[in-house]
């Protein structure tokens, strides 16, 4: 078998499930973790007489992540019908979006290795209830059904067939998950199900200008089992393409203890399930004004937030891109640097100095044992020559052990900078005197011997005196 040979085409379909109270038809309650079938009402049952009601709040998350991708919001969007017979399913259908759904289009940019990116395009997202849960390790030779899931609010994330490996792939999701989480859409619950990916998968030879046949591995529940599942398709139709076979477009599952997939079902075509427009539910319709308002309660993007952080504070790319990558780091750098008054040294600070602690104790920045007071206070005394950067330093890891206050440290320690020129210039005028040899080589030419008579003061003041200050005042004497 020979990868290089083929070309992959892979298509994501995300099921999120919304952060809201109720369920997407019910007022039925969605918290986690509550005893099986407790939480399933005669409209999640589909009980004779009842009738669904849709829950405002889906649609404002909906439309919330629409604006995020910068999608296509439809004014008018329908409920359908999908049809089928499945044991955690007891409506026998599932109510979704078919033709009309809420988003269409968008598109996201994903990071990839070697700083490379690539923008995917989002076909659509739609909303639809999820189906109950089929336990079937609880009961000797028998399966249980919980329908605490049924009727769940999942928003649907349908990728074009853009993605070309594993690593796209996972890139993809991973900013998904982000995003959804970012913008209130999800919790981002992955183990507790409230992110699954079904992965479509084909291979092509290089040459081939048609998509090839793909599978549908279904409800990947971590990053990794994306990822492997993948890798294991890919594989797996090209030795079987190599070797004369076809590929059946079919539904399959990851077995994450094999770290294989195995055939489900052959795959169903639309007709299959028979859709038709929900007949107990009205289509949805709603206004620019209706928009506009969920437009004006979302927090500022990570893509705006680093070109602002560019532009506004003049920071290159990377430290834009990583300082606003996390809403509670964006905003510990934005509060230090209206505190010292300069953006890049503060960024530099929260990079080199900050960051570096934090990832080693693996301490998140919203847990950080200095806050941005401190560290901006911190900042502004090197800004204006009180203090060096190596006294800085100091500083910040005695405020990292427990110190809370660095002006108070600075004081009891006497670290301020002498940059009293009536301070330094005995200090200057007795190393001078005590080194005279030195100073007749300098004055002959050897210059680099500045470097000596700074460091000698840097000593005589344990690192306290203002560098720019020696120097000047070195210049003066021994250039007389
Ligand atoms: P269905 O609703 O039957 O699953 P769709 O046409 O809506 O089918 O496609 C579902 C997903 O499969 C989309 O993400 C799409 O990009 C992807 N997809 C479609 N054809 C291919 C293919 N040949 N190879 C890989 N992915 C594909
Ligand atoms: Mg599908």
């Amino acid at each position: 078998m020979s990868r290089s040979d083929w070309q992959v085409d892979i298509g994501l379909e995300l099921h999120v499930q919304l952060l809201t109270n109720s369920k997407i038809f019910s007022g039925a309650s969605t918290q986690f973790g509550a005893s099986p079938n407790s939480q399933a009402c005669a409209v999640d049952l589909g009980l004779p007489g009842v009738l669904p009601v849709v829950n405002e709040a889906v649609y404002e998350k909906a439309v919330t992540f629409g604006l995020g991708i910068g999608a296509i919001i439809n004014k008018r969007s329908v409920f359908d019908r999908k049809n089928y017979f499945y044991p955690d399913s007891p409506k026998g259908y599932q109510i979704t979006q078919l033709n009309y759904p809420i988003v269409e289009g968008g598109k996201i940019e994903i990071s990839l290795k070697k700083g490379k990116t690539k923008i995917v395009n989002v076909t659509r997202a739609h909303l639809e209830e999820d189906a109950g849960k089929s336990i079937h390790d609880q009961f000797h030779g028998q399966t249980g059904i919980d329908l605490n899931r049924a009727g769940t609010p999942l928003l649907e994330i349908v990728s074009e067939p853009e993605m070309k490996s594993s690593e796209e792939a996972v890139a993809y999701a991973k900013y998904m998950h982000q995003l959804v989480t970012y913008l209130g859409v999800s919790d981002g619950e992955m183990s507790q199900g409230s992110l699954r990916c079904d992965a479509n998968v084909s291979v092509r030879r290089l040459d081939d200008e048609t998509l090839g046949i793909r599978t549908e591995t279904k409800n990947l529940n971590s990053f990794r089992f994306l990822e492997r599942a993948i890798e294991f398709e890919i594989d797996r139709q090209i030795t079987a393409l190599e070797s004369g076979e076809s590929i059946q477009q079919e539904t399959r599952l990851y077995d994450s203890i094999r770290d294989e997939t195995r055939p489900m079902r052959s795959k169903e075509t639309a007709t299959d399930y028979r859709y038709f427009p929900e007949p107990d539910l009205l289509p949805v319709e709603i206004d620019d004004e209706y928009i506009d308002i969920i437009r004006k309660q979302m927090p500022e993007l990570t893509e705006h937030k680093s070109e602002r952080f560019m532009v506004e504070y003049d920071l290159n790319n990377a430290d834009a891109k990583l300082l606003a990558s996390d809403t509670a780091l964006a905003d510990y750098f934005e509060e230090v640097t209206g505190i010292s008054g300069d953006s890049k040294l503060s960024a530099n600070w929260i990079r080199v100095e900050l960051m570096a602690r934090l990832n080693r104790d693996s301490i998140s920045i919203k847990g950080s044992p200095i806050p941005a007071t401190e560290t901006g206070y911190l900042i502004s005394l090197i800004k204006n020559q009180s203090i060096s950067g190596k006294i800085a330093k100091t500083v910040f890891e005695a405020l990292w052990q427990g110190e809370s206050s660095a002006q108070k440290y600075i004081e009891d320690n006497n670290l301020t900078q002498v940059s009293d020129s009536k301070e330094l210039e005995p200090l200057i005028d007795s190393i001078l005197a005590n080194n005279p040899k030195q100073v007749e080589q300098y004055r002959a030419g050897k210059t680099k011997l500045m470097g000596f008579f700074v460091g000698q003061i840097m000593k005589e003041t344990k690192g306290k005196a203002n560098p720019q200050q020696v120097n000047e005042l070195l210049n003066q004497k021994l250039n007389l």
